[in-house]
């Protein structure tokens, strides 16, 4: 973690978010049902700091990045980013805040437009967000493809004349263009393969060095996610169930669940034994969640407790918080 970031002052935080999609009735006798697909959850970002978010597909991490950037409209709780809360803003406002929140997709293809260079995109960006006059960006354009790796000749190009990792490097410079604080990375090198999954990973590490960027950035993939974060929280089915730095967390994870997802990675140490925790049942519905731990269902030391009570999300330990009844114990 880059030592001038200040843990006691975020750059963003979320509070008490709740995020539920009305499902669409098939007749009036049927109940009204709602996806909870982040359902009361509160971290902070601090600034300068990779925080991570993992957890299986349908935990709520990509939900979260979105209501964050407003692309779904959060159902309750606040947002703030540097104290201005981000779901009371009025559009045209939202627009400022925009740059200073960017985001790069997994996909960076379906992202740009194919009709249109890489200069005009660039363009376009900095256009939206009121950047620089016109006749001064062509020098921030040329830094922008410096800064990414990629040849100033490529502004002429269109992105289908790009391989994955070049677009990849373009949505970056996209992202970039706006001098933004915070950038969200939602599964931004999923589709790539690993050896251009480790360019782009090093890239960003030293964009963030550079300029001194936030990022939050959202993985099913625990490899990955240790390269790159400083801090990581885990997701289960709407809920953080763990939130630790790094180290920590992928040492000594504290809740069952971390402790199975992170039993899956493979180890490369022939002399070092990972036995794999395989969990019962699949995920349940969002629809219609079990009570209480939420991880009851295929938790392997559920008690009646578990089915009872929610497990609220304590701090065991400096920048480690937990949501299970028993963490202390299942340590021992
Ligand atoms: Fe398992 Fe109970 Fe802890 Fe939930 S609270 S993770 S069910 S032991």
């Amino acid at each position: 973690m880059n030592s001038t970031i200040k843990k006691d002052s975020p750059i963003l935080q979320v509070i008490d978010l709740k995020q539920y999609f009305p499902l669409k009735k098939e007749s009036f006798l049927q109940p009204k049902q709602v996806v909870k697909a982040v359902d009361n959850i509160s971290f902070e970002l601090f600034a300068g700091e990779t925080l991570s978010i993992v957890g299986e597909s349908g935990c709520g991490k990509s939900t979260t990045g979105r209501s964050i950037l407003r692309l779904d409209e959060p159902t309750s709780g606040d947002i703030l980013f540097k104290g201005i809360s981000l779901p009371s803003l009025k559009k045209k406002d939202l627009r400022d805040v925009r740059g200073d929140i960017q985001v790069i997709f997994q996909d960076p293809y379906a992202s740009l437009n194919p009709r249109r260079t890489i200069r005009q995109m660039l363009d376009e960006a900095m256009d939206i967000q009121r950047v620089l006059p016109k006749n001064k960006r062509e020098e921030r354009m040329l830094e922008l493809m410096s800064y990414v790796g990629l040849r100033p000749e490529y502004l002429e190009r269109y992105p289908h004349e790009f391989s994955g990792g070049q677009r990849q490097r373009l949505g970056i410079a996209r992202a970039l263009a706006v001098n933004p604080e915070i950038i969200i990375c939602d599964e931004a090198v999923s589709a790539l393969d690993v050896s251009i999954q480790a360019q782009i990973l090093n890239l960003l590490k030293k964009l963030q060095r550079d300029f001194h960027l936030t990022f939050l950035f959202i993985s099913h993939d625990l490899s990955v996610v240790r390269h790159i974060s400083d801090r990581v929280m885990v997701m289960y089915l709407g809920k953080i169930v763990e939130i630790a730095d790094k180290k920590k967390l992928f040492e000594s994870p504290m809740h069952p669940y971390t402790k199975a997802l992170l039993s899956a990675i493979p180890v490369t140490d022939k002399k070092k034994k990972n036995e794999r925790i395989i969990l019962k049942g699949d995920v349940p519905s969002p629809i219609s969640p079990p009570s209480g731990c939420r991880f009851h269902t295929r938790c392997p030391f559920a008690t009646v407790k578990c089915k009872e009570v929610e497990p609220l999300l304590r701090n065991l330990g400096p920048n480690h918080f937990v949501a299970c009844h028993f963490a202390e114990e299942l340590m021992q």
